[in-house]
Parts: structure tokens; C-alpha cells; sequence
């Protein structure tokens, strides 16, 4: 086990050399904030400091180690070149503060960056302030509410299906709207019967991700945008498998009136561990008032903040939201131009791919053409006492991060799966192999699949204890 970096220091070393005379005779700090006594820091060579950190990120398993086939996820290797573009001087070191006219640079990429958003999703005014797709959910669901509010009308309710994300009914919960679940049809699609019966004036919204958490298509789309409308109801888009239907179709045409994107999925910006990430909201014409201020205006000459939104739910983030995050899926789209509807195509292709070679071997409960991803069961292998979660352990120690397991809810011992794009045939089929191996380990050998991971820089923990007692920090010499 790596020790931590305390536990390296040795009395005496240090990193950096700063001149003690120099600093004391600058004044930086006035004297009566000066520590008393010396912090407890731990004092190391600048090398052994660097060996620290590095052995450290060599733990951490990435996109650039190996497949990552995290579904509804979506971690495709983000171009590097990106992260070239947003440390570029002038993004980096701009104040959120500066004037319009001194970063007229910076509102000409976030107004065109709302231009290509619109473009993509249909809708008619963007905003890019929102951090995540999470954050989206809520600032679509604060424009329901002020909509109708404005509108004189007092609407409740928002359907969610059972496969749902459970961010859309927390969103939707955290607005004060009540939450009504509708239960998926045996194909996985959205029960248009079990709509109709809930439907009525009292609904504000309907949330729905299309394609849905099993990577199928929602084929009844049209007729629910249709119910909805008539009964003067909105519909929410939860964008987040965007990379299957990029360039094909878009919410617009779905007939949706709220739209997110996860900017840190579809459009390219490294994730996990908590972010930054970006999530846009589009919205049809008749909600542009209720955006979050300010957008980003054009008047023929100067790209300006405009705040000149007469029904604005306010801000939802302070500034303009994760700059940095805009400039790579600005560069992004830029890069990919028409290619990005061989996103999608390779997205689902992919897919395809991995789920007819893995579907003699483990249960495929919704067997129909899948979008982006798909969802498998581990219901056979639990059979012979080997569950999901161990398979997902098993798969570590051949250097595969495990899909995402027992979500969606509907689904017993669930793993989703998605590939991704930016998979080779090889990759895909290496994947294909070490499942088929652990499916013939389960069946020969079911207890030493228990016995995993062994290779990890963390074996098996308790996840309880780690969830609910998580011993986070280091305590003295012990
Ligand atoms: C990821 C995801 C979300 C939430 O997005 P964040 O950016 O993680 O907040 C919502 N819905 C679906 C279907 C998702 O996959």
C-alpha cells in the first residue's frame, strides 16, 4: 500500500527554497496574522513529491488504461487537443467580471456554442449556465414551474417512467412537483395506456430520456408528445444518450419543449470524480423568457450578456457557467462537423456489436435492436451464485472497468453497457472474450469468482461501511 505523503516527510527537506529574509521584509502579511507556530505540513523532496503523486494516478483506472464501458456514461476518449485549446491563455486567464467588449472573444465562442446547441437539438434559445445534466433537470423543471405560474395555472404533477434516471425524479421532487411513475411496457417502452390514464389538467410535465436507460428507442413518441400538448402539458428531454441519435433526430422533432445536454458525455470533456461538467438547457420559443440570465446576444456587431429576460428564473450559477467545459465541446463540434452523425452510427454500432456476441451467454431481457447501449441481466449466473457485483469485481482484475451495474432498477442484476464510439473492433472483442471466460469460470467454478478483485491497489471492501462510514482522513502517527 502506498504510504501517504506524511508519512514520507523527513524534518528538514523541502520542495521549494523561498527567501525567508526576502518575504519578511515585503510585508506581505500583516504581522498580526502570522501563525504562531509552524503548520504541520509534510516536508518532502520536489522529486519524491512528484513519485508520490504519480504512484498515486497510476492507481486510478482512466479511458486512457483501458475500456470503460460505463453505461449511460458515455466515456469516450476526449481529444486531447481540447485540453490544448481551453488552457489557450486567453480562456484561461479570463475574469468573469472583465467587460463585454474586453471578452468579445470568450461570447463569440459561448453565442456560437448556443448556436451549434440549437442547431443540434432543435430548440430555439440556449442556455450554457447550468454545471451538469443534474442541474439541467432542475433548471428545465424551475422554467415548468414559473411557466405555468405565469400561465394562472396550478399544475402539480410530473409522469416519469420507472426506467428513469433517478436524477429526473429528484429534480422534479426538489421543485415541489409530485411525482408520478408510469411502469414500462414487457418491451421496455414507455406503457402509452398507463399515460393516458394519468394524464390530465393537473400535469406539468413529462420527463423522458429518448433513447431510454435500456438503449431502446421510445417508438411511441410522437403519440406522447401529442397526448401531452393537448393537454396544454410540456415535455422534458433528458439529453444524456445524445450520442446515439446526434445528426439522425432531435427532441425538436420528438416534440419535446425542454431540453439538457450533458456537455461532459456527448460533446467530450473528461468525467468522473465529480465534474466540472456542463449541462445546457434548450427550451422552445414560448419559454425563452424563463432562461436563466444572462444568455449570450448578438446585435450585428458586439456579442453582449444579455439580461433582458422579462420572466427569468433568476441565475441558476454564479458567471456563466464551466467556461472551460464550453471551449472543449465547442472545439469538439467544430472538429467533428458532419462527422457527428458517424457518432451516433459508430455509437450504435458498437453496441450492437458487443450485445449479439454477449447475448448467448448472459440474459438479454429486452432483445430488440438497441440504440447506444444495452441492458444485460445477471440473473443466470446468480443462479449458480455468482451476482452482478461480482462479475463487475471479477472484470477488474482483467483490466476492464466494470459497465454499470443494477441500474436501470427494472432490470434484475443489471449491467449496462456502453461502448462508445470511440471502441476498436479489437477492443470490443477483447471485452467479448474476458466475459465469455468469466461466464465459463461461474459455470465451472462459481466460488473462486467470489474471490476478486485480487490485482486492484484496493481489494474487496465492505460497501456499507465504505458508503456510509467512509474513513477518509489520516490521523497523526499512529
Ligand atoms: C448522467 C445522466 C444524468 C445526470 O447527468 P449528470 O451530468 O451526471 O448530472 C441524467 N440522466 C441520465 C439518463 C444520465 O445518464
Amino acid at each position: 500500500m502506498t504510504s501517504v505523503i506524511f508519512e514520507k516527510s523527513k524534518i528538514g527537506l523541502s520542495a521549494i527554497s523561498l527567501c525567508e529574509e526576502e518575504i519578511k521584509s515585503q510585508n506581505y502579511v500583516d504581522e498580526k496574522y502570522l501563525r504562531i507556530k509552524d503548520a504541520i505540513l509534510p516536508e518532502v523532496s520536489e522529486l519524491e513529491v512528484m513519485r508520490h503523486y504519480k504512484e498515486l494516478s497510476d492507481k486510478n483506472f482512466c479511458i486512457e488504461s483501458g475500456f470503460y464501458p460505463l453505461g449511460s456514461c458515455t466515456m469516450k476518449y476526449n481529444p486531447k487537443v481540447n485540453e490544448f485549446l481551453c488552457n489557450l491563455e486567453g480562456f484561461l486567464n479570463l475574469h468573469p467580471n472583465q467587460k463585454d467588449d474586453d471578452c468579445q472573444g470568450a461570447l463569440e465562442l459561448m453565442y456560437k456554442l448556443q448556436e451549434a446547441l440549437k442547431n443540434i437539438t432543435g430548440m430555439d434559445a440556449i442556455t450554457l449556465q447550468p454545471a451538469a445534466g443534474a442541474h439541467g433537470e432542475l433548471t428545465g423543471m424551475m422554467i415548468v414551474k414559473k411557466y405555468f405560474e405565469t400561465r394562472g395555472e396550478a399544475r402539480t404533477k410530473v409522469i416519469i417512467p420507472d426506467s428513469a434516471h433517478g436524477t429526473n425524479p429528484a429534480s422534479a421532487a426538489m421543485c415541489g412537483f409530485e411525482v408520478v411513475e408510469i411502469k414500462s411496457l414487457p418491451n421496455g417502452q414507455v406503457d402509452v395506456e398507463a399515460l393516458k390514464a394519468v394524464l390530465d389538467e393537473s400535469v406539468a410535465a413529462i420527463m423522458l430520456t429518448n433513447p431510454n436507460t435500456l438503449g431502446l428507442f421510445e417508438e411511441n413518441i410522437l403519440e406522447i408528445s401529442k397526448l401531452m400538448h393537448e393537454k396544454g402539458a410540456l415535455l422534458y428531454y433528458d439529453g444524456a444518450n445524445s450520442n446515439a441519435i446526434l445528426g439522425y433526430t432531435n427532441p425538436a422533432k420528438m416534440g419535446f419543449d425542454i431540453v439538457h445536454l450533458n456537455l461532459h458525455k456527448t460533446f467530450s470533456t473528461p468525467h468522473g470524480g465529480g465534474g466540472p461538467g456542463a449541462g445546457p438547457v434548450g427550451v422552445v420559443e414560448k419559454l425563452k423568457e424563463f432562461l436563466p440570465v444572462p444568455i449570450v446576444s448578438f446585435d450585428g456587431e458586439k456579442y453582449y450578456r444579455d439580461y433582458a429576460l422579462k420572466n427569468s428564473i433568476g441565475k441558476v450559477k454564479a458567471f456563466y457557467g464551466n467556461f472551460g467545459v464550453l471551449v472543449r465541446a465547442y472545439a469538439y463540434i467544430l472538429m467533428m462537423g458532419n462527422d457527428l452523425k458517424r457518432v451516433s452510427e459508430d455509437a450504435v454500432l458498437n453496441a450492437n456489436y458487443l450485445k449479439e456476441k454477449l447475448k448467448g451467454d448472459f440474459l438479454l431481457p429486452y432483445d430488440a435492436p438497441c440504440m447506444h447501449e444495452f441492458v444485460l441481466s445477471g440473473d443466470r449466473q446468480k443462479e449458480l451464485g455468482v451476482d452482478t457485483l461480482h462479475i463487475a469485481k471479477r472484470l477488474m482484475d482483467d483490466k476492464f472497468h466494470p459497465p454499470t451495474v443494477y441500474f436501470p432498477l427494472i432490470v434484475h442484476e443489471a449491467m449496462m453497457i456502453e461502448p462508445t464510439e470511440t471502441e476498436s473492433k479489437e477492443r470490443l472483442d477483447e471485452f467479448v472474450a474476458v466475459m465469455l471466460k468469466i461466464a465459463r469460470e461461474i459455470e465451472q467454478n462459481p466460488d473462486e469468482v467470489l474471490n476478486h478483485p485480487q490485482k486492484t491497489p484496493v481489494k474487496r471492501v465492505d460497501e456499507t461501511l465504505a458508503a456510509r462510514k467512509p474513513d477518509l482522513r489520516w490521523i497523526g502517527n499512529k
